[in-house]
């Protein structure tokens, strides 16, 4: 069997593939030339870059699996793969855990005041020490808090498990999920607690801190009115996908203090994000950076090698 690596792994997903009697080319071929060489693979492995559509999947008659590493599977004609018998693999869970750990990293960060500490003692921390010192002076602790998970997901249940660890008790809602274990602490200890659902007035109504993890919708989730039933100083955190909260509404909250400060890790407009949003003091922002650590990309290429190395065996 013969697998194409057109847009990378990591080599740990190389070696597990070639250990499985897969020979791997990690050679990238470019999009226009695919369509005469891809009928020499059983499999091919993308991120977003390469565009598997219809064309050529026509034009490779040998192949067998498409794999993703990632989530997103718009760079994939599915259901026409699908039709041809050719499995289409991906690796949603791999970065739960680095996309939760950024939603805490927020948290503590607008809880400590970090985001607005670091940019003024860049610029004033020796004339103005003792000014910043006192500005900044109004940290909250985490410990004993309420967080509130809109979505309790992969990434939802990760974030439940970050938030036990550091003594927060969690609330969460999610239409489809009535309940999920929950590990604390580290895994060899064997600790689980349960998390039970509400609705989302009383995450909203009940939550020192709030955080949404659920798929990009239509319509924003948090809006105006959400903002409003919200305890005074929450802090909001938003890692999934830009439009889920309505950013007009985040800035009017900053302004009236009903949010104590918002961590942003995705955007309206990405990759322009809105100048206001960038700009505001009370934001911590990051370029939609949830999944990438080290870690999260081995977890990608091991799940994807081995979700491969199935498809070829069962094919
Ligand atoms: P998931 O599918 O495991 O969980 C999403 C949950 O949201 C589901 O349980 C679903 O029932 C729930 N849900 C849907 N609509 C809801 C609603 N209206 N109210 C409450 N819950 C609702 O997905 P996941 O892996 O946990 O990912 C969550 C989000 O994180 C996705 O939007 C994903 O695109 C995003 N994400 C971001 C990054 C990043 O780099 N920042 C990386 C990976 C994933």
């Amino acid at each position: 069997m013969k697998v194409l690596v057109n847009d990378g792994i990591e080599e740990i997903g190389k070696k597990l593939m070639e250990e499985a009697g897969i020979d791997v080319d990690m050679n990238t071929i470019t999009q226009d030339d695919l369509s005469t060489r891809l009928n020499e693979y059983d499999g091919i492995c993308v991120r977003s870059a390469t565009k598997v559509r219809q064309n050529l999947i026509d034009n490779a008659p040998n192949l067998k699996v498409i794999g993703r590493g990632g989530v997103g599977l718009d760079n994939i004609d599915v259901d026409y793969a699908h039709s041809k018998g050719i499995k289409v693999v991906n690796t949603p869970a791999a970065s739960s855990r680095s996309v939760a750990e950024l939603a805490i990293a927020h948290l503590m960060s607008i809880a400590r005041n970090l985001h607005m500490s670091n940019r003024a003692m860049s610029l004033r921390g020796s004339a103005d020490f003792a000014k910043l010192k006192k500005a900044y002076s109004n940290g909250t602790e985490l410990e004993g808090k309420t967080i509130g998970l809109i979505g309790l997901g992969r990434i939802g249940q990760e974030l439940a498990s970050c938030a036990f660890g550091l003594g927060m008790n969690v609330i969460a809602t999610d239409p489809f999920v009535k309940e999920a274990t929950i590990k604390i602490g580290p895994k060899h200890l064997g600790l689980t607690t349960t998390v039970v659902t509400t609705d989302i007035d009383t995450v909203l109504t009940s939550s020192d801190f709030i955080s949404v993890h659920i798929p990009s919708v239509k319509e924003p989730i948090i809006g105006k009115k959400e903002i409003e039933m919200m305890k005074d100083g929450v802090i909001l955190i938003n890692t999934s996908r830009g439009g889920v909260i309505n950013e007009e509404a985040i800035l009017d909250g900053l302004e009236s203090g009903k949010l104590r400060g918002v961590g942003l890790d995705v955007f309206v407009g990405e990759p322009s994000p809105d100048a206001q949003i960038l700009s505001h003091d009370k934001i911590s922002l990051t370029p939609h950076i949830g999944a990438s650590t080290e870690e999260a990309q081995n977890k990608v290429g091991i799940e994807l090698a081995q979700k491969i190395i199935e498809s070829l065996k069962n094919s």
